[in-house]
């Protein structure tokens, strides 16, 4: 083994620990490091992460409990016909592994989240909780004017919870310089599992771009970009796979196990929409040297990613995937969606009908952050691969 692999590896492997750890053992250690200053839990998909850290604070982002936790008590709060990760959120929250947590953002990805922030108002009393309602309006002076409005007065509420600072000009710009950089890391990273995904697989881009749910933004950009250079150095062959786009799995994560399972079943995953938050805002080559607050409201408006929970006109979705399956050279498309997640499933109809009008194969499956049988997925995964291979189509 190179050490260049042994790099990689060894990078992946951190990375691994943190995704395991429910315990939050990273944002301690920061606020060790980082004394009487908070942390503030962020729920899917996306939150300004640049306004919390501009108030001073660690922004986490919390994505359910995974595979790694029974449900004990998560269940009494909520129907059994929603998706699994407000329960498993609340049993993280009750068995104390989110304590490290000062106060919590919900922002109006769908009404489970909606409904999860009144929740944790009534379970948890003591802490700073703020629903964040992003805007559907895409006109500035509407949409634009009142989500800068909400940010101003989240960005003040920030700075009077203990340890916080209200975010002032100089220290938001230099966030969102911060977070701009993080992202063309990812942006990079993504590329380069694009152009050669045998150097760079599925469950170990995941887990560095995850890393970024409990990492500081500036050591979490540094590891992207150790990984990607080891990465590339990698002496890899590539495979006889099919390329494939995931889509759907942007809020309620699917388990380690089932990402590695579908690239054992002879897919290559050249892109995805896990973890979609962390890049939900576009990057940009241009400065922006205007007022950073109005900066990061107008970015998304203009600049988010084409997604289910986000107001697009008609027709513009299934337009950006077929765009994204071409600019990727995919092969075929997987829509693995949570079960009972309304914003991915009701989304999948207009979506495969354009794929199906540009003539790109799909298959579907739903799965549960706790999903533990992968067998059906590594056939169904595996019977896709084999029918592109043999006859071009699924
Ligand atoms: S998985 Fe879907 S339904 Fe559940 S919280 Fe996320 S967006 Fe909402």
């Amino acid at each position: 083994m190179s050490s260049n692999v042994t790099e990689a590896d060894e990078i992946v492997r951190r990375c691994e620990a943190l995704y395991a750890d429910l315990s939050l053992s990273a944002v301690k250690s920061w606020q060790a490091s980082h004394p009487g200053r908070p942390a503030i839990g962020l729920l899917p998909i996306y939150v300004p992460r640049e306004l919390v850290h501009a108030s001073g604070a660690l922004p986490v982002s919390i994505l359910g409990g995974g595979d790694q936790i029974d449900i004990v008590k998560g269940d009494a709060c909520f129907q059994s016909y929603i998706c699994h990760l407000p329960r498993s959120t609340v049993e993280l929250g009750l068995q104390g592994r989110l304590e490290a947590l000062d106060g919590f953002v919900f922002p109006s990805t769908c009404d489970v989240i909606r409904n999860l922030s009144g929740i944790w108002q009534l379970l948890f009393p003591g802490k700073y909780v703020r629903y964040l309602d992003l805007p559907q309006a895409m006109d500035p002076s509407t949409g634009g004017e009142f989500y800068r409005r909400d940010l101003e007065a989240l960005g003040a509420e920030l700075g009077r919870l203990p340890g916080g600072n209200a975010p002032t000009t100089e220290s938001l710009a230099t966030s969102v310089r911060l977070y701009e950089e993080n992202r063309r890391a990812l942006a990079t990273l993504r590329q380069l599992r694009a152009e050669a995904p045998w150097l760079v697989p599925l469950d170990e881009s995941y887990l560095v771009v995850r890393a970024g749910a409990v990492l500081d933004v500036e050591e979490h950009t540094e590891l992207v970009r150790a990984y990607a250079a080891a990465a590339t150095r990698r002496r890899r062959k590539a495979e006889d796979r099919i390329r494939v786009v995931i889509a759907g799995a942007f809020c309620e994560q699917p388990p380690l196990g089932l990402l590695r399972t579908i690239e054992r079943s002879g897919c290559y995953v050249v892109d995805d929409d896990l973890f979609l938050g962390a890049r939900w805002i576009q990057p940009t080559e241009a400065e922006d040297r205007g007022d950073p607050l109005t900066s990061l409201a107008l970015a998304y408006l203009n600049r988010s990613v084409v997604a289910s929970t986000r107001y697009q006109p008609d027709g513009l979705r299934g337009e950006d995937l077929v765009r994204q399956v071409r600019e990727k050279r995919a092969d075929g498309v997987i829509f693995a969606a949570p079960s009972f997640c309304d914003p991915a499933l009701l989304d999948q109809p207009p979506l495969q009908k354009a794929l199906g009008e540009a003539s790109i194969p799909f298959i579907t499956f739903k799965y549960a952050e706790n999903t533990g049988q992968f067998q059906a997925i590594r056939e169904q995964a595996g019977t896709f691969s084999d029918s592109i291979k043999l006859w071009g189509e699924g």
